[in-house]
């Protein structure tokens, strides 16, 4: 018998829009509200002086997360290590913050002009 490869189908973007939490399409739209969890994995040189640290971020209102080190020498991000929610990163596309904020503009009851017409 022979056998079938079993795809898994990746839903179209509108689909994966239409199902997404309102709070990732805000962030996707108007970018994560980061907050300080804590500071932390600090590496200090032999006198005690922080040469560099990882900072623990969560955004308020999605719960994605992120861990940024920063080196002290001028504070700038040296690596980056982002964690998303379930459900926040679409499958097989990527996304354009046009079309996310599309879908929002949607949620909120409101027609969309027709083209040509009140531009
Ligand atoms: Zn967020």
């Amino acid at each position: 018998m022979p056998t079938r490869n079993r795809v898994r189908s990746v839903p179209t973007m509108a689909k994966q829009l239409e199902e997404m939490k309102l709070s990732f399409l805000l962030c996707r739209t108007e970018r994560h509200k980061w907050d300080i969890v804590t500071d932390r994995d600090i590496i200090t040189d032999q006198w005690g002086g922080v040469v560099r640290f990882t900072r623990h971020n969560r955004c308020d209102r999605c719960d994605a997360e992120r861990l940024i080190t920063i080196s002290t020498a001028d504070f700038t991000v040296i690596h980056r290590s982002p964690i998303y929610p379930p459900g926040y990163l679409a499958r097989g596309v990527r996304i354009p913050v046009a079309e996310a904020r599309r879908e929002q503009f949607s949620r909120g009851g409101l027609k969309i002009a027709k083209r040509g017409r009140n531009r």
